[in-house]
C-alpha cells in the first residue's frame, strides 16, 4: 500500500458532487451522456471522495475486497445488531460468487461499491482496460442486486488523477478513498484495528477496512460501539456525499461499453 496518494486529502466539494447534480436520480447512472452533472465537472478537478466537508457528527464504515463467504455475514450480523449501515467495496469477482450475501446487504440496507472485478493495481492500465474492470463489476453487482454501484474504490488507492476525472466522466463514478486506515492487512490484529478505528474516527470521515480478515470483523464490536460512543453516527459512504440512499435508489446499468 505504499503508493497510497496521500498529499490528497480532497474534496469532493459538496456542490460538485451532491444533490444537485443527481437531480434526475434514476438517470444517474444511466449513459454517460446523459448523466446530469457531467457538465458541471471542471477541468483539473479530479473527482475523488477522501473525506467530506460536513458539520454533522458522520463517519462512514467501509469494508473492501469482499464478500467472504462466512466472515462477511457475521459482520453483517454485527451491523445488524446494531442498526448500522456500512459500504461494501466489493471485488466483483467474488460479488459473481456469492450474489446472496449482496443481497443480504441491500436488504439490510448497506450501499455496495465498485472495487474492481480482479484487483488489480490500475496504475499503468489503458482506460478501455480501466472501464472494462468496472463495468464487469458493475454488471456483477447489477445481476446480484437489480442495481449497480454509483461510487468505486480503486485496490491500493492506486489510480492517477487523470484516470479519476476520465472515470467519472465516463461513469459518473467519483473515486472514493479513505481517511481513517486500519492497515489491517498488516495482520496488527484485533485490539489494534479497533483502536484505529475509535481514535482516528472525525467528522465526515471515511474508515478504510476489510471484511476478508477474521481480526477485522472480530474488532468490528469494539470499534463501533467505541465509534458510536464518542458520537458519531455511521452512515453510507453515499449518505456522507449528500447523495439518495443506495439501497433505496433505482439506477439503471451504465456504458455495456466496447
Ligand atoms: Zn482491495
Amino acid at each position: 500500500m505504499p503508493e497510497i496518494n496521500r498529499r490528497r486529502f480532497v474534496i469532493a466539494a459538496a456542490s460538485m458532487l451532491s444533490a444537485p447534480m443527481l437531480a434526475k436520480g434514476a438517470e444517474a447512472q444511466a449513459a454517460p451522456q446523459s448523466f446530469a452533472g457531467r457538465g458541471a465537472i471542471r477541468r483539473g478537478v479530479d473527482a475523488t471522495v477522501t473525506r467530506v466537508p460536513t458539520a454533522q457528527p458522520l463517519v462512514a464504515m467501509t469494508f473492501d475486497d469482499g464478500p467472504h463467504p462466512n466472515l462477511t455475514p457475521q459482520l453483517l450480523d454485527m451491523l445488524r445488531a446494531r442498526g448500522i449501515r456500512a459500504t461494501f467495496y466489493v471485488i466483483g469477482r467474488n460479488a459473481a460468487r456469492y450474489p446472496q450475501i449482496l443481497q443480504r446487504m441491500v436488504a439490510e440496507g448497506h450501499e455496495i461499491g465498485n472495487h474492481t472485478y480482479s484487483h488489480p493495481s490500475l496504475f499503468g492500465h489503458s482506460d478501455a482496460s480501466v472501464l472494462n474492470q468496472i463495468d464487469r463489476t458493475n454488471q456483477a453487482v447489477y445481476a446480484a442486486v437489480g442495481r449497480p454501484p454509483v461510487t468505486m474504490r480503486p485496490p491500493y488507492g492506486n489510480l492517477y488523477d487523470r484516470q479519476r476525472l476520465m472515470l467519472h466522466q465516463a461513469r459518473a463514478m467519483p473515486t472514493v478513498l479513505w481517511s481513517i486506515d486500519t492497515l489491517d492487512w498488516q495482520r496488527p490484529g484485533s485490539g489494534v484495528v479497533a483502536q484505529r478505528i475509535v481514535h482516528g474516527s472525525h467528522t465526515g470521515g471515511v474508515i478504510l477496512a476489510h471484511d476478508i480478515h477474521s481480526a477485522t470483523v472480530r474488532a468490528m464490536p469494539a470499534a463501533l460501539d467505541g465509534v458510536a460512543a464518542r458520537g458519531f453516527r455511521f452512515v453510507t459512504v453515499s449518505e456522507l456525499i449528500g447523495w439518495p440512499r443506495w439501497d433505496r435508489r433505482r439506477l439503471r446499468l451504465a456504458g455495456a461499453s466496447r
